[in-house]
């Protein structure tokens, strides 16, 4: 028996010379040498006596040696869960006992404040720092290079991977080997990946963003990446002539489109933009053409599916939209009450269905059965429409829907005319509870950096534009949005802080 996942990303690059990672010093990291250390950790594990089937926490800052650890994991059938590196040592205890971890890797620096959960837990606790140093580094080197890879079947669990924790507490996704490697298949086909390509890595690699769609398909394209430790404009404008593709957060491409530096000429000889993980304006989405040439790709995903959608290669690449099912996903859109398909161009809840599709959440029975209906679609809680092109268009999650007075009211359709007034950067429309109408609209804006926005003037414009109902019954300037680690906007907390305003 084989071990798929394994042989298909890592195995086949055995003994390779050829380019994986160019990392910020210079050095390159060859296919060779990363499955090499990969065999090494791989042994380190297994002496450890950490085995298949065990579940292996990492909250380390991201390096070879971090990605390492994956491929080791996946060679040994260990389940792989990585952690947010923002997590603090009691949200970590949640992610190490929910999963009852048998091992947890952290950086040395935070060994001290770890060791109580680790202990609490019954895990193992090792060290691995940004520069590849630490305990599992000791215990490795001693190892042979080779490790016999552990036989897997595709319905075997290759990671558990918790959701970013936008609208509650982070849910553990189980996703298996076939999960992962036919989403990696599909994507490498319809954004053409080759061995040839240079991706630039600048996300985090404990997210499926990061982790399994750039690194999964770098690794079956047999590509290589500039592997940047974290997001940084200088970084960027340096290393992008190098490359041939980019994949980020909106926010990547709004704080490029800020710099002066970010020319047409600096990528003109780019393959590929893909963003996702959140909205992309379909305001950045045109000023980066007109900077650049380049229409971004965007995309559609989450934790449990890995990629769904996704705009065209050759074709339209639309902005506000999300996209095309992708190859062998279905995707409905259905009434949330009864279930049943809505008719094309009606709101509803998006369901998908397809072999990336997770088996569950982890020690989540009944969260599972509410959300992955039996014939095998999952309820994504995201709510959109397919357009007149077959294109999916959000419109935002369903706990984000404001009932009020009866009417349903999509916050996206009241922030998009926000964004556009003058004076605001950014907006968030959440429903407030009120004794009249059940809930309330109320809108947050944050004010452009060259001037307050005129609230009394957007209340006029928004009033013309929209039906009563939608009205936003007051607007609140705020410094920032407040966004989760991986910078998405935290609806709920705003909906807290700000639950009695009309009571
Ligand atoms: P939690 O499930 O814990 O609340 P989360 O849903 O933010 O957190 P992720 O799995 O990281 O956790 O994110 C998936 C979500 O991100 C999707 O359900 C969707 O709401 C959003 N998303 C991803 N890509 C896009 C996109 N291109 N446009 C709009 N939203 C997107
Ligand atoms: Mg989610």
């Amino acid at each position: 028996m084989a071990n798929p996942l394994y042989d298909k990303l890592f195995g086949r690059h055995a003994g390779k010379e050829t380019a994986f990672l160019h990392l910020l010093t210079g050095e390159v990291v060859t296919h060779a040498e990363f499955v090499a250390m990969a065999a090494r950790f791989a042994n380190a594990f297994a002496a450890l006596g950490v085995k298949a089937g065990d579940r292996l926490a990492v909250q380390v800052e991201k390096s070879p040696q971090a990605l390492a650890a994956y491929a080791a994991c996946v060679q040994s059938g260990i389940i792989f869960l990585p952690l947010n590196t923002a997590y603090t040592a009691s949200e970590v205890a949640y992610f190490v006992e929910n999963s009852g971890a048998a091992l947890l890797i952290c950086d040395p620096e935070k060994r001290d404040g770890l060791m109580p959960v680790a202990r609490f837990a019954n895990a193992l606790l090792e060290t691995l720092g940004p520069d590849g140093a630490g305990s599992l580094d000791e215990r490795a080197r001693e190892q042979p290079d080779h490790f016999d890879t552990v036989p897997r079947a595709g319905d075997d669990l290759a990671a558990l991977l918790y959701t970013s924790g936008t609208t509650g507490r982070s849910k553990g996704a189980m996703l298996t080997q076939t999960n992962l490697l036919s989403n990696a298949q599909t994507l490498v086909d319809v954004w053409r990946f080759d061995k040839d390509d240079v991706l630039l890595h600048a996300l985090p690699i404990f997210h499926t963003h990061g982790l399994f769609v750039a690194t999964n398909i770098t690794l079956l394209a047999g590509g290589a990446m500039i592997f940047v430790p974290k997001f940084d404009v200088d970084v960027m404008i340096d290393q992008l002539p190098q490359a041939t593709s980019m994949m980020g957060v909106p926010t990547f491409y709004t704080r490029l489109l800020d710099d002066p530096r970010f020319t047409r000429a600096l990528v003109d000889h780019m393959r590929l933009f893909i963003s996702g993980s959140a909205p992309l304006l379909a305001e950045t989405h045109a000023q980066f053409e007109t900077r650049t040439g380049h229409r971004i790709l965007e995309r559609y995903g989450m934790t449990e599916t890995n990629m769904n959608t996704s705009n065209p290669y050759d074709g339209v690449r639309r902005a506000g939209t999300v996209g095309l099912p992708l190859p062998g996903v279905e995707l409905k859109i259905t009434e949330p009450s009864t279930g049943r398909i809505l008719p094309r161009g009606e709101i509803g809840q998006i369901e998908v269905r397809g072999p990336n599709v997770f088996k569950g959440y982890w020690h989540m029975p009944e969260k599972t059965r509410e959300e992955l209906r039996d014939d095998g679609f999952f309820i994504t809680g995201d709510l959109g429409l397919i357009d007149d092109m077959g294109y999916v268009q959000i419109v935002g999650r369903n706990k984000d829907l404001i009932i009020s007075g009866g009417y349903n009211i999509y916050p996206k359709e009241i922030e998009v005319l926000l964004d556009d007034q003058p004076g605001v950067l950014e907006s968030a429309v959440v429903g407030v509870p009120h004794p009249d109408f059940g809930e309330t609209v109320v809108g947050f804006v944050v004010a452009e950096k060259s001037g307050a926005p005129d609230l009394g003037q957007i209340t006029t414009a928004v009033g013309d534009k929209l039906a009563r109902f939608k009205h936003p019954r007051k607007l609140i300037v705020l410094d920032e949005l407040p966004r989760n680690t991986m910078g998405k906007v935290q609806k709920n907390l705003l909906r807290q802080d700000y639950a009695d305003l009309f009571s």
